[in-house]
């Protein structure tokens, strides 16, 4: 029959300089001999009822609870006394001197437990020895040892503790003291001093094959002294790029982790971490391009070059687009358009390092960045026939030269870059760096680069630009005279200005770049290259402090991040899209039935045989000429006066905005009821607000 003991029933020990901490009835089970592996468990083990399975709340379950903040914090502090002595209680454990419970010989014989580790769920107080072989295949868990005044963090090493390589945890038979090596190892909860003993048997392969295997990477290459887990490599590519961490905090974060107290003691590995999360994320890349593993025989030429995510829902030739769709109808030619955005950024910029200027990125050309020689060599070839053309808009930021012309310790301005507007998913080789302002030439480099694997002159391509009006004035001609082979699509080619943009140019220029008044573009607004930004600027103020190669690789890893993620999102992306659309197109035909049933015959024969070719009118009235045209016009013909007129048209004016504020007020009220968040109601009471006065 089991033994079974039972530990004291204590409610309330007084530990002497903790006061009194009450400890609950706790009871354990020694008498079932374990053996002495990694799964072995020392946690009193009583039997397990059965439960249903459990269900989790989701996220939108959980938001439906609309409870205030001060409610929840107030909930909490009221019952501070309680979570204050919780974690009191775990500077101090009742189960320390007992009898290790771990121990083959039994509690009454065994070695006192004065262990425990700071990791192990529910760990229990064991001796050295239990605690170091329950640790076996856990060699970074933080352990501490009781010193008769408090828990003291001791490291692994100091029980004697070894990392064996080559036989699921156990020492190699063939190993001598000669493969036993010391090694720093980082990992995601500090740096740790480790013994490693090398398995020497025929075909275990290098030290640092040997490493790697154990899922280790080595900082160097002969006889490393230090390695980075690939787990610790893996949280902070996550966390660099969800959270926007820095190496130099992480890693410091990581000493801190490890000592807080003496940080000095940490080894510090700064350099080696810089350099090898570089390259771990390349190869991360490589990885996921799939050429590795041979996807190049599967996909068109091309493509062979580049690890750049492609987006899954814009037109590539020989890739994903029906049989024989170049001899579709020109009427269903949205379904072959490619949409376009092309936006410069002068955040994204670079200051002037010390640099290697060797050090080029490890996809050089192969992912979002165009290839760094190439790229200068034309740049030295147009400099010479430089002249930007004149702006006939209004004054634009982007294609002006002077414009952020680099400041002091800058070397690098800003950024080009080009993505698919609708899915707002970066182009590969679509983004280039600045020099002086956002120049044309910097433009057309990263849009001939963007388009080159899909070059297919029966291809339609609407690209939309702040400054289209200013930018396709020569566009033809420029790319007759450096990218040939470019130049063919330019037949189906239009260029066009975002929908929010526009507003800022001339109203004589704006029905001519409109989305709205161009067929075939759907409900394209062409901003997407403004989101973009906004996700890539939070890495601006760590890769301004980089080097070349080292900005070009980080940039690309952040844009192939952010496609990775859109291209996990398109699916529900554009099936609601789709839904939407067809709930919408029913409306307009509705709408526009009605609007022709009550309109008489003879004017819809008249309107149909008007041209709908967009004309430039010299005369076009403003709306503030029109306003001061109407009251001139009322005031000559003597039906009003003067302030009766102005009083009229002004009248008339605020209802028309009036009635507009109206729409948009039933919008948000849609929208709240919708969602009834905070922050919607918020915009309702405020546009009721505004629209009261
Ligand atoms: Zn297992
Ligand atoms: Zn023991
Ligand atoms: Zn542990
Ligand atoms: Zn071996
Ligand atoms: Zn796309
Ligand atoms: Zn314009």
């Amino acid at each position: 029959m089991a033994r079974k003991r039972k530990g004291p029933h204590i409610d309330e020990i007084d530990s002497g300089r903790l006061g009194k901490i009450a400890v609950e009835n706790f009871e354990y089970n020694t008498a079932r001999k374990q053996p002495r592996t990694q799964a072995t468990s020392y946690v009193p083990q009583p039997a397990v009822p059965e439960l249903p399975p459990l269900e989790f709340q989701s996220g939108s379950q959980l938001k439906d609870k609309h409870m205030l903040l001060s409610q929840m914090m107030k909930d909490f502090t009221d019952k501070k006394e309680f979570f204050i002595n919780e974690i009191l209680r775990q500077e101090y454990d009742i189960r320390i001197g007992q009898a290790c419970p771990g121990c083959s010989s039994g509690c009454s014989s065994g070695n006192p437990a004065l262990y425990r580790c700071q990791e192990c769920c529910n760990g229990p107080m064991l001796c050295a020895e239990c605690l170091k072989e329950s640790h076996c295949l856990l060699p970074f868990h933080h352990i501490e040892k009781w010193n008769r005044d408090f828990f003291q963090r001791i490291p692994l090493s100091e029980l004697g503790h070894q990392i064996m390589l080559g036989h699921n945890g156990h020492v190699c038979p063939g190993a001598s003291t000669s493969d036993i090596k010391k090694l720093v190892i980082t990992y995601i909860n500090g740096v740790h001093k480790v013994q490693i003993i090398y398995c020497r048997c025929a075909g275990a392969g290098s030290h640092v094959k040997q490493l790697l295997q154990a899922r280790f990477f080595p900082a160097t290459l002969i006889e490393p002294r230090s390695a980075f887990t690939f787990s610790l490599l893996h949280h902070f590519h996550k966390m660099s790029n969800e959270a926007g961490s820095a190496a130099y905090g992480y890693v410091e974060t990581l000493q801190l982790l490890t000592n807080d107290v003496a940080m000095d003691g940490v080894p510090e590995r700064y350099q080696e971490f810089l350099n090898i999360i570089r390259f771990w994320i390349h190869l991360q890349v490589e990885k996921r391009s799939g050429k590795p593993l041979g996807i190049i025989s599967r996909i068109p030429k091309s493509h062979h070059n580049s690890v750049a995510v492609l987006c899954p829902a814009c037109p590539q030739p020989t890739i994903n687009m029906a049989p024989n769709w170049e001899e579709e109808a020109e009427d269903k030619r949205h379904k072959h358009t490619l949409f376009l955005n092309v936006d410069g950024n002068f955040r994204l910029s670079q200051k002037a390092k010390k640099d290697d200027p060797n050090d080029t990125s490890l996809a050089n050309g192969q992912a979002y960045f165009v290839e760094d020689t190439a790229y200068a060599e034309f740049l030295a070839e147009v400099a010479e026939d430089l002249i930007e053309d004149a702006c006939t808009c209004s004054g634009f930021k982007a294609g002006d030269i002077l414009r952020s012309a680099r400041g002091k310790g800058t070397v690098v301005p800003g950024l080009v870059c080009d993505s698919c507007s609708q899915h707002m998913i970066l182009r590969p080789k679509g983004s280039v760096d600045l020099q002086i302002g956002e120049r044309f030439c910097n433009v057309d480099y990263a849009l001939a680069h963007a388009i080159e694997d899909t070059v297919n002159e029966h291809l339609w391509i609407t690209l939309s630009y702040d400054v289209g009006c200013q930018y396709c004035i020569n566009l033809s001609k420029r790319m007759t005279a450096h990218f040939p082979e470019i130049s063919k699509l330019m037949d189906r080619f239009t260029v066009l200005v975002p929908k929010m943009h526009i507003k800022a140019h001339k109203d004589a220029c704006q029905p001519f770049y409109s989305l709205n008044l161009t067929s075939h573009t759907g409900q394209t607004d062409g901003e997407g290259g403004e989101r973009i930004w906004h996700e890539l600027n939070q890495f601006s103020n760590s890769t301004r402090e980089m080097n070349h190669g080292s900005r070009h690789d980080a940039l690309n890893d952040r844009m192939g991040d952010f496609n990775v993620r859109k291209m996990h999102e398109i699916t529900e992306f554009l099936t609601s899209k789709y839904k939407k659309a067809i709930e919408e197109r029913e409306e307009v035909i509705q709408e526009f039935n009605n609007i022709t049933s009550a309109t008489p015959d003879n004017y819809i024969t008249a309107w149909k045989g008007l041209d709908t070719k967009l004309v430039l009118q010299k005369d076009v009235l403003a709306q503030e000429q029109m306003r001061s045209e109407i009251k001139k016009e009322m005031i000559g013909k003597g039906s009003h006066s003067k302030t009766g007129t102005s009083n009229l048209v002004d009248f008339l004016m605020e209802g028309l905005e009036i009635s507009e504020l109206q729409c948009d007020v039933k919008a948000q009220q849609e929208d709240f009821d919708e969602s009834p968040t905070m922050t919607n109601e918020k915009h309702l009471t405020q546009m009721r607000e505004n629209l009261r006065r």
